[in-house]
């Protein structure tokens, strides 16, 4: 199926990757001419929107390098349709990428398969595992996206840290690794709820028994419990390590 380029894993790869995400209408990789791969598409289909795509990108890179110079030109060209979705047509090594879709998921999707097929890959730092092309459901509305975004393309809520598929820890979608810490005033609301618990506790031990041993142990139980129950309740933040 592939010649030159691209090689068979990489074709089923970026099939995988583009079948699994939402708002892609259809996508396609082409090599001299000919669809390497595709999704959302029948193979007719599939050869008119790579003569679509090369006609894009060939058409698109000539005149914007002849005003703005052969270097800047860019590889990503986006074409926006009638109905505000868009046409992303990216260039890596010989092979002309198309996505057709809602704006923010065709972006995103073309930039993760560029990296892929430029070979700048993005692993777990625990397992190793390739995460470029993995992709992470949001966790508010639902829907698929590349792994590698920190944020939602579809509803935009942030979403640095993603656990990876392979090993559960948490990283961030450039494959960073994140701990799990509280927030420095988790400490010092501890402090003073301890105070407070310290001094309820011990104002109850003296009224109910007078005993200073008692009031003293009654104080230091009720100021850790309450400072331990603080401490606990105040919920972790993420914070990237490296
Ligand atoms: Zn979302
Ligand atoms: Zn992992």
């Amino acid at each position: 199926m592939s010649r030159g380029e691209a090689s068979s894993e990489d074709v089923l790869s970026l099939q995988e990757f583009f079948s699994k995400l939402d708002g892609i209408d259809s996508f396609v990789a082409v090599e001299e001419g000919f669809p390497i791969a595709y999704h959302g598409l029948s193979g007719e289909e599939a050869d008119a929107m790579a003569a679509l795509a090369v006609d894009i990108y060939t058409a698109s890179s000539t005149t914007l390098g002849d005003i703005l110079g052969r270097e800047k030109a860019g590889k990503e060209i986006i074409i926006v349709l009638e109905d505000g979705r868009v046409i992303d047509v990216a260039k890596v090594r010989e092979i002309i990428l198309a996505a057709r879709g809602a704006r923010k998921p065709a972006e995103e999707s073309i930039q993760a398969a560029t990296l892929y097929l430029e070979n700048k890959r993005v692993l777990c730092p625990y397992c190793k595992r390739d995460l470029t092309l993995e992709t992470y459901k949001c966790g508010k509305c639902g829907k698929t996206f590349p792994y590698r975004s920190n944020t939602c393309p579809h509803c935009g809520t942030p979403a640095l840290v993603k656990k990876c598929p392979g090993c559960g820890k948490p990283t961030t979608g450039d494959g960073r690794r994140v701990e799990l810490v509280k927030p420095p005033e988790a400490k010092s609301l501890a402090v003073l709820e301890g105070i407070v618990g310290a001094a309820i506790a011990g104002i109850v031990a003296l009224l109910a028994t007078g005993n200073p041993i008692v009031v003293g142990a009654a104080g230091i139980a009720g100021g850790a419990g309450l400072a331990y129950a603080t401490y606990k309740s105040v919920r972790p933040e993420y914070r990237v390590i490296d």
